[in-house]
C-alpha cells in the first residue's frame, strides 16, 4: 500500500529566483499538507551524500555545485498516496519534457536547476524526510 508521506526540497534556482511562495501555494492547492519546512543550505559535501546514488553519475559534480550554492528549502508534506501525486505535481526532471502546468514546466530553469526535488519511493522518502528533519521537527 502506497504511504502517505513524501520529501521535497525547493531547489537553489527556484529559491534565488523568488518562487518559494508561489511553489508553496501549488503544492499546498494540490492537498499537501506540509509536515516540516525550513530555510538552510547544503554544503557541497553534504549534497554529496543527499544524492549518493547518483556518484557515478557525468552530472554528479555539477549536481552538488548546484545544490550547494545557495538557499533551499526542503519539507516532508503528507497526502494519501503522497510520492506518486507528487511526483506529478512536479513534472518531469527535464522541464522541456514536463506536462504543462506542473512546477517544473513552470519554474525550472535547465534539466540540472530544475526547481523541485521529489522522492521517488516510500522508503526514499523516510530517508530523504529524516536527512533533514528530526522527529520533533514534524508536525
Ligand atoms: N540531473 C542533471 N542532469 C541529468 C539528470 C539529472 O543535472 O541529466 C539533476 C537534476 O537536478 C535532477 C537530479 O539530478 O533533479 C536527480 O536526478 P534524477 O534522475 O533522480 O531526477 P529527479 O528524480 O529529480 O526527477
Ligand atoms: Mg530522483
Amino acid at each position: 500500500m502506497a504511504g502517505n508521506r513524501t520529501f521535497t526540497m525547493i531547489k537553489p534556482d527556484a529559491v534565488s529566483a523568488g518562487h518559494t511562495g508561489a511553489i508553496i501555494k501549488m503544492i499546498e492547492e494540490a492537498g499537501f499538507r506540509i509536515v516540516a519546512m525550513k530555510k538552510t543550505q547544503l554544503s557541497r559535501e553534504r549534497a554529496g551524500q543527499f544524492y549518493a546514488i547518483h556518484k557515478e553519475r557525468p552530472f554528479f559534480n555539477d549536481l552538488c555545485s548546484y545544490m550547494s550554492s545557495g538557499p533551499i528549502v526542503p519539507m516532508i508534506l503528507e497526502k494519501d498516496n503522497a510520492v506518486e501525486d507528487f511526483r506529478k505535481l512536479i513534472g518531469a526532471t527535464d522541464p522541456q519534457k514536463a506536462a504543462p502546468g506542473t512546477i517544473r514546466n513552470l519554474f525550472a530553469k535547465s534539466i540540472e536547476a530544475n526547481a523541485i526535488h521529489g522522492s521517488d519511493s516510500d522508503a526514499n522518502a523516510e530517508i530523504e524526510g529524516n536527512f533533514f528533519f528530526s522527529r520533533t521537527e514534524q508536525y
